[in-house]
């Protein structure tokens, strides 16, 4: 008997690592929209959407789920209407994807499937913390003209990437303030060796700190970088913006600054794509164990 089928539809190259990954653990694995590198022996590469998810238990698809265009985000010239392509998958599939937008979920239940979106998973975002402090630092390291030993970095918020990165660039020694609100997370900063700041009290309590900070690095999905927080800033500092939209910055003050904005999105799977596409599959396997797939037997 053949293993059960999971169509990959779309992406870059985690979803490329992914068939390779899934190919080696004995899925049947179909592939359309992901042209990158060399084709994966075992994968059949499909002419359309259709074809590659016909008869599929699973699909997944790529983070985001949707490209810049508002297609299904996948490499190659064709264009695949992310919302029509649900029309076309097996009823009662389960659909993996990444960063789903708000009404992705409700269209596909309407074609009766079953979303699954595994960036809102615990054990994904955890992972990924790795690959994305590493990508961050990489990022300050490429645009620095100096080590990251005694440089001084703030980073914003204390979450599960603002704690991963903070830790790696204090072992690097690296003068690191980390803000944060919550007491909690303030006196756990503090514990580490590190000095704090209040998030929503930047420029009042905390303005030594901007004007003195060479890197700033923002884990927070709020502007809570506004006029004044800005102006505290020294002028040509580096900022590296690591959290989805709308990020940290008051999108208006951020056009009249002159700190040296660097947009670092999606690192895990531009810096360590075969680690972030482990990730994937790690959470994939939990999920599916959860919706009661496996590979089939005789595998
Ligand atoms: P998280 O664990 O939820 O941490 C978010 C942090 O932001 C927490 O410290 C939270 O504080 C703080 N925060 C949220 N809203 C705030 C507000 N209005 N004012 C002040 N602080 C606020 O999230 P995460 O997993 O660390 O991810 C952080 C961001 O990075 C997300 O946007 C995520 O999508 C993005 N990300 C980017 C990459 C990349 O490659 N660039 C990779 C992974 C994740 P409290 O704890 O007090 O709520």
């Amino acid at each position: 008997m053949q293993a059960k089928r999971i169509a990959v539809l779309g992406g870059d190259a985690r979803m490329h690592h992914l068939t390779e990954l899934l190919i080696r653990d004995g899925w049947t694995v179909s592939s359309y929209g992901c042209s990158v590198g060399e084709p994966v022996a075992g994968a059949e590469y499909a002419e359309n959407a259709r074809d590659a998810a016909s008869d599929a238990a699973a699909v997944v698809l790529p983070l985001p789920i949707l490209g810049p265009d508002g297609n299904l985000n996948a490499a190659g010239d064709k264009k695949t209407d992310a919302y029509a392509l649900l029309a076309q998958l097996p009823r009662g599939c389960v659909v993996c994807g990444g960063l789903a937008p708000a009404d992705y979920g409700l269209c596909a239940a309407r074609h009766g499937l079953r979303l699954v979106d595994y960036y809102e998973r615990e054990e994904f975002a955890v992972a990924n913390c790795v690959p994305t402090a590493e990508g961050a630092i990489e990022t300050a390291m490429r645009e620095l003209p100096v080590t990251l030993h005694g440089t001084r970095m703030l980073v914003i918020g204390w979450g599960r990437v603002g704690k991963a990165l903070a830790l790696r660039l204090h072992a690097l020694g690296a003068e690191v303030t980390v803000s944060a609100r919550k007491p909690g997370a303030l006196a756990e900063i503090a514990a580490f060796g590190m000095k704090t700041a209040h998030t929503e009290r930047l420029a009042a309590d905390a303005g030594k700190i901007l004007q003195n900070a060479q890197v700033i690095f923002n884990t927070v999905p709020w502007p809570v970088l506004g006029w004044e927080e800005l102006a505290a800033m020294s002028p040509g500092a580096l900022y590296i913006e690591l959290a989805s939209a709308p990020g940290g910055l008051d999108a208006q003050a951020a056009e009249c600054t002159s700190l040296h904005i660097i947009r670092a999105p999606g690192l895990p799977g531009t810096v360590a794509p075969v680690t972030a596409a482990e990730i994937l599959r790690d959470t994939l396997y939990n999920i599916w164990r959860e919706q009661g797939i496996d590979r089939g037997e005789d595998v």
